[in-house]
């Protein structure tokens, strides 16, 4: 399966400490989406899905995987087989899915996923939703919206997208206000993640600001990080959170 990149540890991506997996390659195109990066079906990097599992099951300290995008139903077949790989081996590791389909998309059939295989494209059907659907615990669903863009829907970029729960393991209760969370591997590269970096293209100028807030911090702390990093330094990860400035919102 095409993977954009994996991240062990996360506390914005849903409820909980949580590893996240960015599926690579989407053709549905929002304005403003969060990393247009993640739109082509790069085979450069296609990994086995028990190669993804195992690294996923090898991360510590997590009550579940999210997988987002990318288009995650967009490889729908590994997406399946990756879930039930995951399932099979851990059954109390929940599992989450942005996605941009509505579930009444995915739902009658208005969807479609690229064979790993041959490239081609394939129409998506209830069958592999519902086949999909029963690993999972909840779901973002819908395009990002740029002129609907929000900060204070948890976990959703736009208004129009709905959090959907799909067993009784959570509940709104469980879902978080909107906060940043930035992630420095200690093999000097930095990567900032969450529902409101998916939306920063249009407040460029105050994100400019915010950008250099985090740079600034990162600067004056990633002294502090490499005294502190063991030999392993790719297994070193440190991380600051907090919740969006008030100015930061559309
Ligand atoms: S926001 Fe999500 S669904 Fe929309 S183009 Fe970007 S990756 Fe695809």
């Amino acid at each position: 399966m095409l993977i954009h990149s994996m991240l062990p540890r996360s506390a914005v991506n849903g409820p909980g400490e949580r590893v996240v997996v960015w599926l690579q390659g989407c053709d549905l195109r929002c304005p403003g989406c969060w990393n247009p990066f993640s739109h082509g079906f790069d085979r450069s990097r296609d990994k086995p899905v028990d190669e993804v599992g195992e690294w996923i099951l090898s991360c510590q300290g997590v009550e579940g995987v999210t997988f987002s995008g990318g288009e995650p139903f967009q490889q729908g077949t590994d997406l399946r087989l990756l879930c039930e790989y995951i399932k099979l081996r851990r059954p109390s590791l929940s599992i989450g899915v942005f996605s941009g389909y509505t579930v009444h998309e995915l739902v009658q059939g208005q969807w479609h996923w690229r064979s790993p295989r041959s490239d081609a494209w394939v129409k998506g059907d209830f069958t592999l939703f519902a086949q999909i659907r029963q690993f999972l615990d909840f779901g973002v669903f819908g395009r990002f919206r740029q002129t609907m863009a929000c900060s204070d829907k948890p976990l959703c970029g736009s208004r129009n997208q709905k959090v959907v729960f799909l067993s009784d393991r959570y509940s709104p209760r469980d879902l978080q206000p909107q906060s940043y969370e930035v992630n420095i591997l200690l093999d000097f590269r930095q990567r900032t993640r969450g529902a409101r970096a998916k939306n920063r293209n249009y407040c460029e100028s105050r994100d400019a600001i915010f950008s250099s807030c985090l740079a600034a911090l990162t600067a004056a702390s990633i002294a502090t990080q490499l005294r502190e990093a063991d030999s392993d330094r790719s297994a070193v990860t440190r991380r600051w959170e907090g919740h969006l400035p008030s100015w930061y919102s559309f």
